[in-house]
């Protein structure tokens, strides 16, 4: 039987200076009656808390607190996930432009937190790959480094960021014509491909926190060096693979060179020759994140895998997979503390899911 909402118990006050948000005893809240929302079906609870006297319902935990239209987010998150600009969204879903992009920030930075939430390390002996595939933001003179961090036998996305490159064009041609004006006007184009490079790498030595993995790459020499960098704190076994070997299933790159085209794909925003640019590099980074979680804890791992074997389940960090509801469900900016999005009641944490 599906979950009633009125049957919902907090399982914490949402306030986060009161003492019962992070130690709540049974019994620190009453109930206060229910509420009639416009766009729901069912009533739902009101609670107040006996401790800092703040009331609060069902709806201060979920996601589309405070939404207008909170039915448009599923088949938004769903159309975003799909490779399908912002635009298009909103003429599918009759939102204007402003409302589209409102949402799809609320999402990405719910998805963000939650992809943090369900990963909190990384089991040891596994192989990973990083690569970068290139974007711009704006214009094809602006391009970007996507560097992408992966599980090998999972194809779990593990770490994905986004950073400015300076790309020199060739003597007098009108691409150099052009830079030339255009640094004229905006100035010279930062490199930051090297710091998020880096950025990547601190992230996998935290996830690994101290286990031992093995990194696949090809033999752009800033990995060796990270991988020399961190060599006290990071026991990686690192391998490269030359870029002169065709691009095969029988590459050992391939489930990296797999991901990025299901990333340009599934992202209109990397797609080769297309209108669809990310008008800034930070918003790839949430488009990236929508995409991580809906890779990783909804669809299947491959198209032969059974429905259930999403990477997130191959890994072992999620029993099962979580549907688009329950990804769009709970909020998720509680850390641990947050109730997981697969939690039907709302009565287990992120925590206890993982214990
Ligand atoms: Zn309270």
């Amino acid at each position: 039987m599906p979950m009633r909402a009125v049957d919902f118990v907090p399982p914490r006050c949402p306030n986060r200076r009161c003492r019962a948000h992070l130690d709540p005893e049974p019994g620190f809240f009453r109930r206060a009656g229910t509420y009639q929302p416009k766009c729901r079906d069912e009533p739902i609870p009101r609670f107040k808390c006996l401790i800092c006297r703040r009331g609060f319902s069902r709806q201060t935990f979920r996601l589309d607190y405070r939404d207008k239209r909170p039915h448009e987010n599923k088949p938004l998150f769903e159309l975003l996930a799909s490779g399908v600009g912002l635009r298009q969204s909103g003429r599918v879903l009759h939102l204007d432009a402003h409302a589209v992009q409102r949402k799809f920030r609320k999402i990405a930075r719910h998805m963000r937190m939650l992809n943090r939430n369900l990963l909190p390390r990384l089991p040891a002996a596994r192989t990973f790959l990083l690569d970068e595939i290139e974007s711009f933001e704006q214009r094809s003179i602006c391009p970007l480094t996507v560097p992408v961090l992966i599980e090998k036998a999972s194809l779990f996305v593990v770490a994905t960021d986004v950073a400015p490159i300076r790309r020199s064009a060739r003597r007098g041609s009108r691409r150099q014509h052009w830079l030339v004006c255009h640094e004229a006007r905006v100035g010279r184009r930062r490199d930051r491909s090297r710091d998020c490079v880096r950025r990547v790498f601190g992230r996998l030595q935290r996830l690994l926190g101290g286990g031992r993995a093995q990194l696949l790459t090809d033999e752009k020499e800033l990995y060796a060096a990270q991988v020399r960098y961190r060599a006290g704190a990071l026991s990686i076994e690192h391998r490269t693979v030359p870029s002169t070997q065709p691009r095969t299933t029988f590459n050992p790159l391939f489930p990296i060179n797999l991901t990025d085209a299901m990333l340009r794909d599934n992202n209109g925003r990397l797609r080769r020759r297309s209108w669809l640019v990310s008008k800034c590099g930070r918003f790839l980074r949430l488009q990236l994140e929508v995409f991580a979680a809906y890779r990783n804890w909804h669809r299947r791992r491959t198209n032969f895998d059974p429905e259930y074997f999403t990477p997130g389940v191959a890994l072992g960090l999620c029993p099962r997979r979580l549907e688009l509801a329950e990804l769009l469900a709970w909020r998720q900016d509680w850390w641990r503390r947050t109730i997981h999005p697969g939690s039907a009641t709302g009565a287990e944490t992120v925590e206890q899911w993982a214990a």
